[in-house]
């Protein structure tokens, strides 16, 4: 459980991070990575996007000795933005699922195209890419830097997509969970007909042996689905 001053502790330290979102620190994302900090858990020098100038306001922010980057969480390098070859483009969306900030711009079976501005250079859509036709290309005059507006701009389109993400599962859980009711109702009025004596001897002791094990699958179903719900 979080307390509110640890919540806060894990708010300002993200907001020191350049919100690419890549992953490289070995978290799900600048926010983890923030947390991982403030706990110790990990070190302030896994973020290579942020580099020798992060480490250093890391270092001012915790009183933790510069480090040099950990290279195995990366390299520092030059902001580059992702680009798609339009010709090889088949529209598969997988690209759209991979960016955490909703920087491609696209519908299935429809040419995709990226966002430079929102483009934060994570790579995390190219792997994905089933025809290989994401580059990472220097950006246009003017966009070449990653200042502190752009990364806040990238944390709110990663919060937005995350919210998003959550309503959709949440909407999602809701659908399974009426679904494995409605399930179990029907093998109620099933089996009533069973109990009533509709179904004779032998063949009614199968048909309520398999009533019973249809009943077990779904409650279980039912039962994990509704807490699914409960733990959100
Ligand atoms: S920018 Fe990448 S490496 Fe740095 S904290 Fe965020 S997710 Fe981790
Ligand atoms: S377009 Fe690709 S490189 Fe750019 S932010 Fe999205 S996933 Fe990352
Ligand atoms: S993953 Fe590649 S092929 Fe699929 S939509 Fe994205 S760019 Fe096009």
């Amino acid at each position: 459980m979080h307390t509110d001053a640890h919540r806060a502790a894990i708010d300002a330290l993200e907001l020191l991070l350049p919100q690419t979102q890549c992953t490289q620190c070995g978290y799900a994302g600048c926010r983890p990575y923030a947390e991982a900090i403030v706990t110790q858990a990990a070190p302030i020098n896994r973020c290579p996007p942020g580099g020798a100038a992060g480490i250093a306001v890391l270092s001012a922010h915790t009183g933790q000795p510069i480090v040099p980057l950990d290279p195995e969480a990366g390299t520092e390098r030059p902001r580059r933005v992702a680009q798609i070859v339009a010709e090889l483009c088949i529209g598969c969306t997988k690209c759209i699922e991979a960016c955490p900030v909703d920087a491609i711009a696209g519908a299935p079976k429809r040419l995709h195209a990226v966002i430079v501005e929102a483009c934060t250079g994570c790579d995390l859509c190219l792997p994905p890419c089933p025809v290989d036709c994401i580059t990472m290309v220097i950006p246009p005059p003017g966009q070449e830097g990653w200042s502190r507006a752009d990364a806040n701009a990238a944390r709110a389109r990663y919060q937005r997509r995350t919210q998003r993400i959550e309503r959709q599962q949440l909407a999602q859980a809701h659908r399974l969970a009426d679904k494995a009711q409605h399930h179990l109702d029907e093998l109620d009025a099933t089996t009533d007909g069973a109990d009533d004596g509709l179904v004779q001897g032998s063949a009614q002791a199968a048909a309520q042996a398999e009533a019973a094990r249809k009943r077990a699958v779904i409650e279980a179903a039912v039962a994990r689905a509704r807490a699914r719900l409960a733990g959100r």
